[in-house]
């Protein structure tokens, strides 16, 4: 049996079950190997049935003794199987699992038969149910060794192809196997053991230790190839050779000197590690990454003067329309005086004609953009330095489209978004990695707290307080340009809503739809303390920085992201005075008030991270697309830094030895680095 045979071509799948496995993308011999179980339960002796609920899911098994289907509301359906133990006695309490509304099981289960249970006990009345558990009829035939007396595999399974089917043809498989060992595609310093006997393990292991040492060996396989493929672009991006794009740095040396304040010394490390790259001949490829508020612009800014003063543009990309008008309300002001020619260039801002500094763009030293400029036909006589702000908004195939331009510029990479190791080690890993560290001095503490909205009694006159003390505010709510229609309130009511509420302080109101100049002006007149609170959208996500101000109101936190509170929050504690981030909730789901209890922990970027990630998953962060890079089957990004880290160093080893993979030890990883369509990194041989 070749591992690349298709399904159809093994005569004892019947036909049905070859198109349900279709479904699953399953298609051929190793597909089906590296169907991995999603768990495993241990069904060589079952518990008896608790007597308390649990929070922890368990697994049982008993017979049916009752089934019953009650009505409710109408057309509802609940569908209820009571379980009874074995060697049941008069203790013992049956356990009553429930459907709802699930037709399909109830023609799945009758009384007599014996079920294995895979759910959360709760208490209802003195009865102990289980809802929607996830279930499997044994059946009495010579299959069953397969499936019970032993630690069972679990697959994701499908309409048409039970757990039973599935687990049974996989077995099958696994037996009609060669015996033969599989050599792994690993490196002597990774390789614990023998490929196929990894892949037996990983569904029927003998033992729960068998399976963890199965498992860490096919999830290093896994992220060894996917570093050996992050390995193969790095090296691939770094032999590219292009020019040097840094000029003397008499440019740069004259707007720090100009700047009222110090840098911190993460700056000044991140601008020297830029610096050697921008000096050499060799394209830089760099991610910067910085909790918000650590200094991101001054060192892009700094990076862009060295471009400038060699005789090259640059080229500043945000990922929103509104990220790029405030970078460049920021730059003009730095670069006026160093007479540094600026132009904006957005999709909607090309025809406006309210913007006097816009020039053309073939005269421009620094051109600051959307995603527009990198598929517009925006001409760069002389780009040598691309900044990409916000990265974790642009995806690696966007970074590509630069990245394979002639003569290749060098790429920054900003994140404001703190991300995780692995992430950085996958995302970003053919990227060098520098990090701001390090907040600039005199940063006060910042308070978070969560408040009901019935609490708005309470918060006024804290705000009230705050106001007579000389303080200024800003009030945020999830009015979000382009989706007027969450039904979040409407700016205008909120704005009067507000007015009435802090009747003897002056506010203004600011959102996207505002023009520009008068924009400016409503930023200006509270720079100044002329306009004590600020209503505002989430346009102050970025660039503003107004130390009196020290106080953050957000309304309906709970419609937020904890990346952008986070970001937002980063507005305040600029000064000497103690800062308050106030997070009004109505409502909140547990989910909710789970995540916005974050914030009120802790205030470093990194764990608020950590945190967001644990809550949502990765799935934002590291979406296919999005990275780039094949789907992991087995290997989780979270449990499995570790391993991701061991193969990340073995890989990057190999290609800093043998960048050409020449030697003869190497020739079996050149497989492992050819991209091919839709391939996963967990091929069998
Ligand atoms: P981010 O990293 O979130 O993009 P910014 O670059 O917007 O942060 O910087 C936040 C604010 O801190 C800006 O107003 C900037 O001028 C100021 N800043 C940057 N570096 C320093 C420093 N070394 N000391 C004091 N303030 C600084
Ligand atoms: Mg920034």
């Amino acid at each position: 049996m070749e591992i690349s045979q298709p399904l159809e071509e093994l005569d004892w799948i019947p036909r049905p079950k070859i198109l349900a496995l279709r479904r699953l993308g399953i298609a051929t011999v190793e597909h089906l190997l590296t169907h991995f179980p999603r768990r495993h339960e241990d069904r060589h002796q079952f518990p008896q049935f608790p007597r308390d609920e649990s929070d922890k899911p368990i697994c049982l098994s008993g017979e049916v003794i009752k089934t019953s289907l009650r009505r409710f509301g109408g057309w509802k359906k609940i569908f209820e199987a009571t379980l009874q133990e074995p060697n049941a006695n008069a203790l013992s309490q049956p356990l009553v699992c429930r459907w709802f509304n699930l037709h399909y099981v109830q023609k799945m289960i009758a009384t007599g038969q014996q079920l294995v249970v895979f759910g959360k006990p709760r208490l209802r009345g003195k009865r102990l149910c289980m809802d929607h558990p996830e279930f499997e009829v044994i059946e009495d035939d010579q299959d069953k060794s397969i499936h019970l007396r032993r630690i069972t595999p679990i697959y994701p399974a499908t309409e048409g192809l039970s757990q039973r089917m599935l687990r049974s043809i996989i077995y099958r498989l696994l037996q009609e196997l060669d015996t033969d060992p599989i050599e792994p595609l690993l490196p002597k310093n990774l390789n614990n053991g023998d490929r196929s006997e990894a892949i037996r393990a990983i569904h029927f292991p003998m033992t729960w230790h068998s399976l963890n040492v199965a498992r860490e060996h096919l999830v290093l396989s896994e992220f060894f190839a996917m570093q050996m493929l992050i390995a193969a672009r790095r090296t691939e991006s770094h032999a590219r050779v292009s020019t040097a794009h840094s000029g003397r740095g008499d440019l740069m040396e004259k707007f720090l000197r100009s700047l009222p304040f110090e840098l911190t010394s993460a700056q000044k490390k991140v601008i020297a590690e830029i610096r050697r790259d921008m000096e050499s001949k060799f394209p830089m490829n760099r991610l910067l990454q910085g909790d918000v508020g650590s200094g991101k612009t001054v060192v892009a800014i700094a990076a862009i003067l060295l471009a400038v003063e060699a005789g090259y543009q640059a080229a500043f990309m945000a990922p929103t329309q509104i990220l790029a008008e405030q970078h460049y309300a920021v730059l003009r002001r730095w670069f006026g005086p160093l007479g540094v020619k600026l132009a904006i260039r957005t999709a909607a801002h090309q025809e406006e004609s309210f913007l006097p500094l816009v020039e053309g763009n073939e005269d421009a030293d620094v051109i600051i953009g959307t995603h527009a400029l990198l598929y517009e036909k925006v001409s760069f006589s002389k780009l040598g330095l691309v900044v990409i702000d916000e990265q974790h908004k642009f995806g690696v195939a966007q970074r590509a489209r630069l990245t394979s331009r002639e003569p290749v510029p060098d790429v920054l990479v900003m994140t404001a978004t703190p991300i995780p190791r692995t992430i950085t080690m996958t995302v970003y890993g053919d990227l060098d990695v520098s990090t701001l560290d390090e907040m600039p001095h005199g940063r006060g503490k910042i308070i978070t707290a969560v408040r009901d909205s019935s609490k708005l009694g309470e918060v006024l006159s804290f705000l009230q307080a705050q106001l007579e003390a000389g303080r200024q505010l800003y009030i945020v709510y999830p009015l979000i340009e382009e989706s007027e229609k969450l039904e979040a309130k409407a700016a205008a009511a909120e704005y009067e809503c507000w007015r009435e509420r802090l009747r003897r302080y002056s506010c203004e109101l600011l959102h996207g739809r505002i023009p520009r100049p008068e924009k400016q002006q409503i930023m200006e007149q509270f720079r100044r303390g002329e306009t004590k609170v600020l209503i505002s959208t989430t346009v102050i996500e970025v660039g503003v920085d107004i130390p009196n101000a020290n106080v953050m109101l957000i309304e309906n936190a709970e419609r937020f992201g904890l990346a952008q509170l986070h970001q937002l929050r980063g507005r305040i504690g600029r000064g000497e005075h103690k800062s308050y981030c106030i997070l009004l909730t109505s409502e909140p789901t547990s989910e909710a008030a789970e995540k916005l209890a974050v914030l009120e922990k802790t205030s470093d970027g990194f764990e608020v991270a950590e945190a967001d990630w644990e809550l949502r998953g990765p799935g934002d962060l590291l979406g296919t697309a999005q990275s780039g890079l094949p789907a992991l089957k087995i290997g989780d990004l979270r449990k499995d830094a570790q391993l991701m880290k061991r193969a990340r160093i073995s890989a990057m080893s190999i290609f800093e030895m043998d960048p050409r993979l020449e030697w003869p030890e190497n020739q079996r990883f050149r497989e492992l680095i050819v991209e091919k369509q839709g391939r996963t990194f967990s091929n069998v041989s």
